[in-house]
């Protein structure tokens, strides 16, 4: 059976489009399907002042509308429906499904990214990207020298807020436990520095400001009670969730569902790769999604040259 596509990209993020440009460069006959909209998390993302190339900075609807122009010049189309299975994988002509149709390709790029896990307190979307954040590298900066919180005590949180501890006034970690998750050396180094401090079990429920979030509503759980506490910023690190779901069984991945790759961004199986946020040890920033994407796109071109 003679395949559709050379190439069939799951997820129009940063890393797919990326990964679409190079492909469509390559001449190579790409299909990438998205099931929400092109640019994924960068559709959600106000400021960024950490990608190259945009010294005032670039919004992220704005990056995801060229991403998306850049790509399809050259060649590839977006179908916009949610790929449900992947089927005969380790075939050369593999198979991927929505509801309605299945489409047959000589390789898969997987680049269906995450999201970040959210409290779901009241405020949390409403001051999302005013004060309430998920990624203190991204955007630390624009906190400086402020007082700002940190929610979670696994390895994520002691690490963000490390980072974050050298540009802020202080980082408040707050954590539902008495006991922090993180590995030993990663509590001791924020245990040691003069610029933490903790609300060991307590919770938040609620954020609160008027433009910008100002006062987080803790919780203390030991002695029930309940009161205002002052942050210009919260950097929620309460985890990640890959989206995989539909990929589980189908290729090599992490008990949370990160998919395993070589440097080449291959998985095990051949002609099979994963890029981006997906990809377990990304570092869920978006230059790295597109860097994935390009090495992914230039390893399927290399399998299908040899
Ligand atoms: C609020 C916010 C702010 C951020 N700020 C910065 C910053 O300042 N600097 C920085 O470097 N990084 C930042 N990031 C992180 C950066 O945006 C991500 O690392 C990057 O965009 C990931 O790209 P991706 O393509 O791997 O995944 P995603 O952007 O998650 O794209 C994956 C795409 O796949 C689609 N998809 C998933 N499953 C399916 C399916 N079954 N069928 C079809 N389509 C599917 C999704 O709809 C999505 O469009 C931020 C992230 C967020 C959320």
């Amino acid at each position: 059976m003679e395949a559709e596509y050379d190439v069939i990209i799951l997820g129009a993020g940063a890393a797919g489009l990326s990964a679409g440009l190079y492909t469509g460069r390559a001449m190579l006959k790409t299909l990438i399907m998205e099931s929400v909209g092109a640019g994924g998390q960068l559709l959600v993302t106000d400021l960024i002042e950490n990608y190259p190339g945009f010294p005032d900075g670039v919004h992220g609807q704005a990056l995801a509308k060229m991403m998306e122009a850049q790509t399809t010049k050259f060649g590839p189309k977006i179908e916009y429906t949610e790929v449900e299975a992947v089927e005969d994988l380790d075939k050369p002509v593999k198979i991927v499904k929505t509801y309605d149709r299945s489409y047959t390709t000589k390789t898969i790029i997987i680049a269906s990214g995450g999201a970040h896990n959210k409290l779901g307190v009241t405020g949390e979307d409403a001051f999302a990207g005013r004060g309430v954040s998920y990624c203190a590298v991204c955007d630390g900066n624009f906190f400086r020298g402020q007082d700002v919180m940190v929610v979670g005590g696994g390895d994520a949180a002691m690490d963000e807020g490390y980072y974050l501890s050298g540009i802020v006034k202080s980082v408040t970690v707050v954590h539902r436990r008495d006991e922090l998750r993180a590995t030993k050396v990663l509590q001791e180094r924020a245990f040691k520095s003069p610029k933490f401090k903790w609300l060991l079990s307590h919770v938040v429920e609620e954020f609160k400001g008027n433009e910008a979030l100002e006062v987080a509503r803790v919780k203390d759980l030991k002695t029930g009670k309940i009161y205002d506490y002052p942050a210009a910023a919260a950097f929620i690190y309460v985890g990640f969730h890959p989206n995989s779901a539909f990929l589980k069984g189908k290729v090599d991945m992490d008990a949370l569902g990160h998919i395993h790759t070589d440097l080449h961004m291959r998985t095990k199986i051949p002609g099979v790769y994963a890029c981006g946020d997906v990809r377990a040890e990304s570092t869920r920033q978006l230059g790295v999604a597109v860097g994935d994407g390009i090495t992914a796109a230039l390893a399927a071109f290399h399998y299908l040259s040899t």
